[in-house]
């Protein structure tokens, strides 16, 4: 792993937000206005004029869950980085969520077991934000909507508009600005657009049709189930608010159907309860299967679960991990750049989404500030935002298609078998090594490059740690 590319992802997780950036455009258009929209959208208000957010849903209602973020009944962990992050952008927030009940969870709240183990504590103080998605994604938009030169145009991009070489207009169809019934179509002059539309985004079909590249879309199929319910939260649990469950080496827990099991404590005094499974396993529709699987977990799952129903439960597949490889494409107009999901959607139990998402955000930043010619594609910033998604992509994908290949008994180059050895070694040393746990927490919670963990002395003392289990 070239070192450059560590040092540029620490440097980008590391940057500040710029103050008195100069004002580059008239109209900016973020197409898309869920987490990545809007983060996309704070970072543009400081560089336009006005920013306009088009967004098909009614966004008005208060921390509800909407059509056009189907995940979003299920948990949602905000990692340590997307933190910070979200809270450099908008700072404040973490604190907006926890007065309206979500917790802010450090590692002595927490339980991670791997295969019946509790992990080592790694000695740093990561908090995790532990909150419905939909109260979330209100508080953030109500921050970067009360800023005064961000709107909601309620309606649906239909395609761009180009000019010189470079977008300079959204089409939209919809209700227009907040008219209800009334359909109206139009088209946006914009001298900067961002495509925001999750991971069924159509704009790489825009390009093709007109007359653009295409990126290349490359998939890891590696179908999960989710299903995921709510429970009641006694009082009498103050002292856990984050418990997840993870089979690292053995494919599924004893009930069968279930690889991964996460509980948060959120608002309203609930935990959200999720249970995974991989490819054909489904980890139950009704809330007496849901309740036999957590039997069959670490002891705490059935504590939880044990409290009053407050949301039956609610299933989600994903067929698959994608990304779209923007950076690669030859043609493709200036003034137009992608965030979060559309860019790059990994399988969920990574919780790498939203922090994903915001780091795309310093991408923006980064790019808008160091560019000097916006009329060229740009090129520079899919560059940048590469880098982010090839380091959470080798976290997510690459543990995925490990277990694919192992599962499938496929053969593979002995250099990444090599490879797999040692990251297998890493996870195993992690569960009771405080050095080896702290080095992967820090790279599975996307606070560091995974490209941290081929240190010398590290691998060693991994290989050393899982010789000495092995010999045991
Ligand atoms: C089951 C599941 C669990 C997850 N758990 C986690 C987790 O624990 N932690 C985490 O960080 N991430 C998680 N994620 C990922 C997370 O949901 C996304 O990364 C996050 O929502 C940010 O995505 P986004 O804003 O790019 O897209 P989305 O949230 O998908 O939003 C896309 C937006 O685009 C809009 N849109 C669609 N079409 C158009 C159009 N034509 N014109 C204009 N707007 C349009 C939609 O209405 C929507 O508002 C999970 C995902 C799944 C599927």
């Amino acid at each position: 792993m070239p070192e450059s590319v560590v040092t540029l992802f620490e440097s980008l997780v590391g940057a500040e937000p710029p103050h008195d950036v100069p004002v580059l455009f008239d109209t900016a258009c973020v197409m898309g206005g869920s987490i990545a929209g809007l983060l996309a959208a704070r970072v543009l208000s400081d560089r336009a004029r006005q920013v306009v957010i088009v967004e098909p849903d009614d966004t008005s209602a208060e921390a509800e869950s909407r059509s056009g973020v189907p995940q979003d009944q299920q948990v949602h962990t905000l990692l340590p980085a997307g933190r910070l992050w979200i809270e450099r952008w908008l700072p404040g927030v973490s604190q907006e969520a926890q007065d309206r009940g979500a917790s802010l969870v450090g590692p002595d709240k927490q339980f991670v077991g791997y295969d019946d183990i509790r992990q080592a504590p790694d000695g740093l103080d990561h908090q995790f934000l532990a909150v419905g998605r939909p109260l979330l994604e209100t508080l953030v938009r109500a921050r970067v909507t009360a800023l005064p030169n961000v709107s909601v145009l309620w309606a649906q991009a239909t395609g761009l508009r180009y000019g010189d070489g470079a977008v300079v207009g959204v089409r939209f169809a919809g209700p227009g600005n907040g008219d209800q019934g009334e359909r109206a179509e139009g088209d946006l002059a914009a001298d900067f657009v961002v495509d925001a539309m999750g991971r069924s985004s159509r704009l790489s079909n825009w390009l093709r049709q007109d007359g653009y590249d295409q990126p290349r879309l490359e998939r890891l199929e590696s179908p999960v189930n989710y299903a995921t319910a709510l429970f009641e939260r006694p009082v009498k649990f103050p002292e856990l608010e984050v418990a997840t469950a993870l089979q690292l080496f053995t494919p599924q827990y004893p009930s069968g159907g279930v690889s991964v099991a996460a509980a948060n404590a959120i608002e309203e005094q609930q935990w959200l309860v999720m249970l995974m499974g991989y490819g054909d396993s489904r980890p139950g529709r009704t809330i007496d299967e849901f309740r036999a699987h957590c039997a069959a977990l670490p002891a705490i799952f059935s504590d939880i679960t044990r409290g009053g129903v407050t949301r039956e439960v609610v299933t989600y597949r994903q067929a698959d991990s994608r990304r779209r490889h923007f950076a690669e494409a030859g043609r493709l107009p200036a003034r137009l750049v992608s965030v979060g999901d559309a860019v790059a959607s990994f399988n969920p139990i990574y919780g790498q989404g939203m922090s994903s998402a915001a780091l795309h955000a310093s991408c923006l930043a980064s790019y808008l500030d160091s560019s000097t010619d916006l009329d060229t594609a740009a090129t520079e910033f899919f560059r940048l935002q590469q880098v982010v998604v090839d380091a959470a992509w080798a976290v997510s994908a690459g543990g995925d298609a490990a277990r694919i290949d192992a599962e499938n008994g496929t053969e593979v180059p002995e250099e990444v078998r090599q490879q797999r050895r040692v990251m297998e070694q890493i996870a195993g040393a992690a569960l009771v090594d405080a050095d080896v746990s702290r080095a992967f927490n820090n790279v599975s919670y996307m606070l560091r490059h995974p490209g941290t963990l081929f240190d010398p002395e590290l691998l060693e003392k991994a290989a050393a740690t899982s010789e000495g289990a092995a010999a045991k």
